[in-house]
């Protein structure tokens, strides 16, 4: 039995997770979980939203699934997620972009790939502040995780058959930090001649994204473009109750969606779990549970394509009827 690290978060956390959680069961998957808590909840016990034990048990489990995990504002700690990926050298941020059937937007032909650098950039969160009306923030740009993250995309497109890798900068303005990105994107590159490689400027990307998506494929990005266009893109496809994500390491890979832990709908039963419920069929592809992973996608493609769904996206049903939805709809 696969033994998987769960952290449950805060916010939503909880309503999505036992959800996805329900749905696994139903398919059939047994899985053993290793259930550790994290953030605010824990602080007052343990002294740190992110206490050791969970990242040794991630550590030690390979995998984990993570609902998102809220960061006490100007409290001195480091936000839980930024810091999770870090002690874990989670270093790529995947996050896949396709329609889904039966939620209906501005666009019918969205299928990209965000790829963001994870570990460094302006969220290394090397902060000064020179005096009381000034404060510099410094963008830590290496040519070691550039290289990195680009072969990262590089190999996802050859493995997942896509024809082209963008990398997007301002390099025009910031000549050494995102200069030395695109120097590595371009190294890269040329190992990889049967894909095309593309550069473009971040807010062309903007303006591009939102006109013509198509336009698209895979998209390499420093950590702060990576969070703002994963956001957008998400916005093209349903918004962020549909948009899942992953962070993945040489060793070990923690699966999560791209939102944050929503505190305005907390505990009312009203969460989309499908971003969550899409990670985790990631996860189970990423543990060779293709199958499981297949049925349950259809079921909630079926879902969707049925019109039942949660209110984000225009339906009227509680996060636990569309639960009981995708349940039923399991084959
Ligand atoms: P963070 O900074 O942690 O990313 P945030 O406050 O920017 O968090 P979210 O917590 O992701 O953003 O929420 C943004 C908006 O999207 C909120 O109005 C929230 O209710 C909505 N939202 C986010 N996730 C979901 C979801 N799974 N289902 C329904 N609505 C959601």
């Amino acid at each position: 039995m696969h033994r998987i690290t769960l952290i449950n978060g805060d916010g939503i956390g909880p309503e999505i997770c036992e959800s996805v959680v329900r749905i696994i069961k139903s398919a059939g998957l047994e899985i053993d979980w290793d259930i550790q808590t994290a953030g605010a909840d824990v602080i007052e016990s343990e002294g740190t939203p992110l206490p050791q034990r969970v990242l040794n048990s991630v550590k030690q489990n390979k995998v984990a699934l993570k609902a998102p995990v809220t960061t006490p504002i100007g409290k001195g700690f480091r936000s839980v997620n930024v810091a999770l990926r870090k002690e874990l050298d989670l270093y790529a941020n995947l996050r896949p972009c396709k329609n889904l059937p039966g939620v209906k937007t501005r666009f019918d032909n969205v299928d990209l790939v965000v790829v963001r650098e994870n570990t460094e950039d302006l969220y290394a969160g090397v902060e000064e502040q020179i005096n009381s009306d000034t404060a510099h923030s410094i963008k830590i740009i290496t040519r070691q995780a550039s290289e990195r993250i680009c072969k990262f995309a590089f190999d996802y497109a050859v493995k997942n058959n896509r024809h082209e890798v963008c990398a997007v900068t301002k390099a025009n303005i910031m000549k050494l930090s995102d200069g030395l990105f695109l120097e590595a994107f371009r190294t890269v590159a040329k190992d990889f001649p049967q894909i095309a490689a593309r550069e473009i400027l971040v807010d062309n990307l903007c303006m591009q994204l939102v006109q013509e998506p198509s336009r698209f494929d895979v998209l390499v990005l420093p950590n702060l473009y990576g969070d703002i266009v994963s956001d957008l893109t998400a916005g093209l496809i349903g918004g962020l109750g549909v948009a899942q994500g992953a962070n993945i390491g040489d060793d070990c890979a923690v699966f999560e969606p791209v939102h944050g832990s929503a505190p305005d709908i907390k505990g009312q039963n009203k969460a989309n779990p499908t971003a969550l419920l899409l990670s985790a069929v990631e996860m189970l592809k990423y543990i060779g549970e293709e199958t499981y992973a297949d049925r349950i996608e259809a079921a909630l493609f079926k879902t969707l394509s049925n019109g039942d769904k949660t209110q984000d996206l225009g339906g009227s049903l509680t996060t636990t009827e569309f639960t009981e939805k995708v349940i039923q709809n399991l084959v």
